[in-house]
């Protein structure tokens, strides 16, 4: 059988990327100054109605941005789910600040109850901040992250954030296009309701620009500083004066021109996305082993990321499953290995983290690209349901 291989994602080029990178090229405007990079931020800013934007190399620096900006430091104490992509992680420990490992609800974000459960219980409030009770450390900060592009319940967080101080940087670099839907935040941009938000442009995100980040929020002091920031901190750009130190962590004029483009496609790429889910939930409908799992936040979220689950944790099935589909030349994978099991991080706290697991021994992403055509997400459906009367287990 020789078939063509279906991807996870890939990019999605059939707007203006090439005109505005030509246009980039033929100007030599190529590095971290040129128009497109601030076209970039003021549209970003005004798709999500935020204040402003910050773009940036990736998504992780941005995170590193917010962090550094609100002030996390050595020491302290930053709220972090252990179901993420390790970038969440990796931020917090830049600024040599310790994760915290919370489990996930049953829609995989960060569980909010257990979060406001260590607040109340292991913390204790001290001149206008939170202190972790038995180790005297501060906790300053939460990221949420809105895993797979459904929506983390910021009302209860933001609640607890403001009776604790915490900071909130969302982790919105998987549900660009998601609104809020409920709530009192409905009708908001995901990545609008924090502190600060961070955007990713990486290859398999709802837009890419290639590698690429933005940070978003209606703090336009906060994004000030962190363009500064992410420029070395140059505050005269003929003597070269700095009164801070920073980082080269602004975005190129190259990747931006790819971003506006890129933007203009978002809302056919949502279409895409939400029309792709809706076809694969009817396919799936009889299947007995497993089903496609719904976003909690429905209509808001911006379905990036398709999970597939078994209807009961196994993780050798799961595994022979993600063989079954590579064999025929379709690409899944498992859930990311859970962060507070991961060799750099055994060692910081983590809270019964029951829901994670049981994810991680039941999903398997599939094809969720805006360039899939019908047939080939009718050819994914099958071997998914084909799957059931051939595993030998
Ligand atoms: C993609 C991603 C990031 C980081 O983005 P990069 O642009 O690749 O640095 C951070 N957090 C999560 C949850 C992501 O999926």
């Amino acid at each position: 059988m020789d078939k063509e291989w279906i991807c996870l994602s890939t990019p999605n080029f059939r707007g203006n990327e090439k005109k505005y990178v030509d246009e980039a090229i033929e100007t030599e405007w190529v590095s971290t100054a040129g128009a497109f990079i601030g076209r970039f931020e003021e549209h970003m800013a005004a798709k999500l109605s935020a204040k402003a934007a910050c773009a940036c190399q990736s998504g992780t620096a941005g995170l590193h941005l917010c962090l550094r900006h609100f002030g996390v430091s050595a020491g302290d104490l930053v709220l972090v789910p252990t179901l993420t992509f390790i970038a969440t992680v990796n931020a917090v420990l830049y600024q040599s600040a310790e994760p915290v490992f919370f489990d996930c609800d049953e829609h995989m974000c960060i569980r909010v109850d257990q979060v406001e459960e260590y607040l109340e219980r292991d913390c204790h409030l001290e001149d206008g901040r939170t202190v972790e009770t038995a180790s005297g450390k501060t906790v300053k900060a939460v990221i949420p992250v809105h895993v797979f592009g459904d929506l983390c319940d910021m009302d209860r967080l933001m609640d607890l954030a403001e009776r604790f101080h915490l900071t909130v940087i969302e982790d919105a670099t998987e549900s660009l296009g998601g609104v809020f839907n409920r709530g009192r935040y409905a009708g908001r941009p995901t990545g609008t309701v924090g502190h600060a938000g961070v955007l990713s442009f990486n290859g398999n995100k709802i837009i890419t620009t290639g590698g690429g980040g933005m940070v978003v929020s209606n703090d336009e002091a906060a994004v000030n500083h962190i363009r500064y920031l992410s420029q070395q901190a140059k505050d005269d750009a003929v003597y070269f004066v700095h009164e801070e130190w920073g980082y080269n962590y602004r975005m190129t004029n190259l990747q931006a021109a790819l971003g506006l483009a890129q933007l203009e496609e978002l809302d056919m790429f949502l279409e895409t996305k939400r029309r792709n889910y809706a076809r694969y939930q009817a396919r799936l409908a009889g299947c007995g082993y497993g089903e496609l799992l719904p976003f909690g936040s429905e209509e808001g979220s911006n379905h990036w990321f398709y999970s597939f689950a078994l209807r009961r944790p196994d993780p050798a099935k799961r595994d022979r499953l993600l063989q079954y589909l590579n064999n025929r030349q379709i690409q899944a994978r498992p859930i990311w290995k859970l962060n507070h099991t991961q060799t750099p991080f055994r060692k910081y706290r983590a809270m019964d983290c029951g829901n994670a697991l049981q994810f991680y021994d039941r999903v398997v992403n599939i094809p969720c690209g805006t360039n899939l055509t019908e047939a080939q997400l009718d050819r994914v459906c099958e071997a998914l349901l084909a799957f059931e009367k051939e595993d030998r287990g």
